[in-house]
């Protein structure tokens, strides 16, 4: 498979009254062709902000991408301008966002909405906007698109305006879709519906897909691989069968163990991460995950570990890994 986007040392700080935070911090990451790459962590560790840096959608200022180079189909989105950028979003890549009621205009009709990504990116005639809306709002699984197109958003339902989020985000083809938390919105049998639509788009379209989430069965059903971030770094990356299965990394295990199972006793709590991630006005020098790590050492504290790659794509940067750290994976029994 082609790499389509290719991420290297990424930075982006925001500058506030109190101080510059790092938000991301020097990650390097790719998408393949009509792969589906899962981001997973908590909020607040970069997420987002790495799907808008791509976007170009990163407020500047406060924002700045301090560093690094975002390869998207050879080309550095960061060294585009405006106008060239603008080409690119909404019909190379397109985004979905957690919350249709936000992003979707309240004053314009669904079709409209529609229409304007056409205008700015086809040559398309008035005749043919129509027929091209018609035909994606059927895709997207908007019964009777031809009324609907002449609806305004507040007389659909939260799944059928996600769907119309995801209709003007793929109408025109894009080679990457970007979805941030597309289904946190809605109820739980939506959700599946959704799902199963954006991988179908997937599929059809052979379409990227870079799925942000922080529901561990949602990468489960949908990514082909997936990457752990903490504090805007990567902390562990690989296929989902890997991460999922043979973690290593001591957040991943304590996402992993957080997921509630069938097995879980009625009263038994659900096991949490404790404490919170850790200030990104000034992040730690060494692990950013060492004040919640059970396993901390020294070195944790003084140096941050490097990535160890561990096989088949899968990789990891904690200090555990070390050669050094032997005998204290021995005494845990890891
Ligand atoms: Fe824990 Fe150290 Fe690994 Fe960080 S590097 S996760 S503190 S063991
Ligand atoms: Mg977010």
């Amino acid at each position: 498979m082609d790499k389509l986007l290719d991420v290297k040392n990424l930075e982006v700080n925001f500058k506030t009254y109190g101080g510059t935070i790092n938000a991301v911090r020097g990650m390097s990451f790719d998408i393949d062709t009509g792969e589906c790459l899962a981001i997973v962590g908590e909020s607040g560790c970069g997420k987002s902000v790495t799907a808008k840096a791509i976007m170009g959608l990163i407020p500047c200022p406060p924002g700045e991408i301090s560093g690094g180079s975002i390869l998207f189909d050879g080309t550095d989105l960061l060294k585009l301008d405006r106008k060239s950028m603008m080409k690119i979003r909404g019909a190379k890549i397109g985004m979905i966002f957690q919350d249709p009621m936000t992003y979707l205009n309240p004053t314009m009709t669904v079709g409209k909405q529609i229409e304007e990504v056409l205008k700015k990116h086809t040559n398309y005639t008035k005749k043919q906007m129509t027929e091209r809306i018609i035909e994606i709002l059927n895709f997207v699984g908007i019964a009777n698109p031809k009324r609907r197109m002449r609806q305004y958003p507040f007389e659909l339902s939260g799944g059928m305006r996600q769907r119309v989020m995801i209709a003007i985000a793929t109408v025109c083809t894009p080679k990457l879709l970007i979805a941030d938390e597309p289904t946190t919105a809605l109820d739980v049998t939506i959700q599946a519906q959704i799902l199963e639509l954006i991988k179908s788009l997937q599929k059809s379209m052979n379409t990227s897909v870079m799925l942000i989430t922080h529901d561990l069965g949602v990468v489960a059903n949908m990514a082909d691989r997936v990457m752990v971030v903490y504090a805007g770094k990567i902390v562990e990356s690989g296929v989902v069968d890997d991460v999922f299965y043979k973690p290593q990394h001591p957040y991943t295990w304590g996402l992993l163990s957080s997921i509630p199972t069938l097995e879980l006793k009625n009263k038994e709590k659900l096991p949490s991460i404790e404490g919170t991630p850790p200030d990104l006005f000034s992040p730690p020098t060494g692990c950013a995950f060492a004040a919640r790590c059970a396993f901390a050492m020294k070195i944790c504290k003084e140096m941050y570990p490097e990535t160890v790659d561990l096989g088949e794509g899968h990789h990891c940067a904690c200090w555990l890994l070390h050669e050094k750290a032997k005998n204290v994976r021995q005494s845990f029994n890891l």
